[in-house]
């Protein structure tokens, strides 16, 4: 009876561990058969259903779940939450950048490959890092908000080439002319693809905020996002259903489609396994520490009930796309008051990002050492800088910690010669790393509960505050 009940509870989470396994074994085994690309893409397309349905619903689930969520707690506890979390995702992307660097300077993955080329490039150090942080400021500030559902802002550094003519005569009667080529290099800030997330969620903060103080008068916008929040809730329920099946896919696609690393040599196999402890180190052994210091439970009862949301963090490598999930698991699972969780969660997947910060701390180090630059501890101050900033600065979408790594390398100075190792195996560590960043946001949410005591719900108080069937409604089984 008692097996019964724990399939019939866990059938959604049982079936996506079957799906991983089954993923991984089709996948071994097709890729003996050297399938085509049409077939490789064809294999691919359920799983990139899936993503799509994820991605469909973020941004209707992050404005409905922050207005809702702030919408319902007093001003001074939203504040009081905004304050811990800011202190704990501070905190965390500090920790994980040591952890990065302190694993990266021990293992030195880099230093395999004993060659020294180029020296570090200080020129435009500090104007990229500027860069980066100016970038993060605009973004969080959109300036088009129907714009930043779909873009951001990058600065880009544009270099010109110029000719200048320079006439010299010499001497005699007759004058002969050169041309000297000159590099400008000139910033230029422009909108590419990808939704401004972080300026998404600010613009959402502040009406959530205000919507509270309008009270009675804000009602018909209050209950107009509660029954958003309601039908979003609903179509990740419908999702889920299908997550066994397109994680399957996008495993078994993943796996056709990556060339064969089994012959990669040593400085690879030594990176990856830098990286992995960097995340297993972090993930299992800091984040539940600090977790147990701070609110005295068990931690690892946290990655259990959020165990659906890790791996479709794994199979999807989107904390963003994965946030539906991960919002079901920590209310349903974890019994979360939606109060926190619904300002707690979107927030943290956009910025809370300790598996991107390791690899931002140990991905730079790996090509200074792999280009046998020797770095100062100032330029080790700047990396870590620069890998908190690009963690909070990253966008939850596969391969984003990548995009920024570019950057930072470019604000360091450091050379892109040994990047391609980095490339070559980017899908495999995105996957894991997203799964940290998961990881760290449901613990986020376990230790801003433990300190953050709401008030019983009076909705009397405000409208926002959705009706008893619909509060029932929202308590969506996940099963
Ligand atoms: N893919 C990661 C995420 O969505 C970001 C990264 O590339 O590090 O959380």
């Amino acid at each position: 009876m008692k097996v019964r009940q724990f399939l019939q509870h866990n059938i959604l989470l049982i079936s996506t561990i079957i799906a991983v396994v089954l993923g991984v074994v089709a996948g071994m085994m097709c890729r003996s058969l050297k399938p085509s690309s049409d077939t490789i893409h064809l294999v691919q397309f359920p799983g990139e259903i899936f993503l799509r349905m994820l991605k469909m619903l973020m941004l209707p689930l992050i404005v409905a779940s922050i207005i809702t969520g702030l919408g319902n707690v007093k001003g001074s506890s939203a504040g009081r939450m905004g304050v811990l979390s800011m202190v704990y995702y501070a905190s965390t992307s500090v920790a994980a950048t040591v952890v990065g660097l302190a694993l990266v300077l021990t293992i030195k993955p880099g230093a395999y490959s004993g060659t020294s080329t180029t020296d570090i490039q200080h020129n435009n150090a500090m104007a990229s890092a500027m860069d980066i942080i100016l970038d993060l400021i605009r973004n969080i500030v959109p300036d088009n908000l129907v714009d930043a559902t779909v873009k951001h802002s990058r600065t880009e550094t544009v270099a010109h080439e110029f000719q200048k003519n320079v006439n010299s005569s010499s001497g005699g009667d007759y004058r002969t002319s050169n041309n000297i080529s000159q590099l400008v290099t000139a910033r230029k800030t422009v909108m590419v693809d990808g939704a401004n997330v972080i300026g998404v969620i600010t613009y959402s903060i502040v009406f959530g905020v205000i919507l509270n103080q309008l009270r009675r008068r804000g009602d018909v916008v209050a209950q107009f996002f509660t029954s958003i929040n309601i039908i979003t809730f609903k179509m990740i329920t419908l999702v889920m259903w299908y997550s066994p099946l397109g994680i399957l896919f996008l495993i078994t696609g993943q796996i056709l489609s990556t060339s064969d690393l089994t012959d990669t040599g040593q400085t690879l196999v030594v990176y990856i396994a830098t990286e992995m402890a960097g995340l297993a180190v972090h993930s299992l052994v800091v984040l539940p520490v600090l977790y147990t210091i701070l609110t005295r439970k068990n931690p690892y009862v946290i990655y259990l009930k959020a165990m659906q949301a890790l791996i479709t963090a794994l199979a999807t490598s989107s904390s963003a796309a994965t946030l539906p999930v991960t919002m079901q698991c920590v209310e349903q699972r974890m019994k979360t008051d939606t109060r926190i969780s619904r300002f707690i969660l979107p927030v943290g997947a956009t910025v809370n990002m300790d598996g991107t910060a390791v690899y931002a701390a140990i991905a730079p180090m790996f090509i200074a050492q792999y280009n046998g630059i020797s770095l100062t501890f100032g330029d080790v101050i700047i990396i870590s800088l620069t890998a908190v900033l690009s963690s909070v600065g990253s966008a939850g979408v596969p391969g984003a910690g990548f995009a920024m790594l570019l950057l930072v390398l470019k604000a360091i100075g450091l050379p892109e010669r040994g990047i391609s190792f980095l490339v070559a195996v980017d899908w495999l560590m995105d996957r894991f790393r997203t799964m940290v960043n998961v990881a760290s946001d449901c613990l986020v949410v376990g230790v801003v509960s433990h300190y953050t005591k709401l008030p019983p719900r009076d909705t009397s108080e405000t409208q926002s505050e959705p009706p008893r069937e619909e509060q029932e409604m929202l308590e969506i089984d996940l099963v």
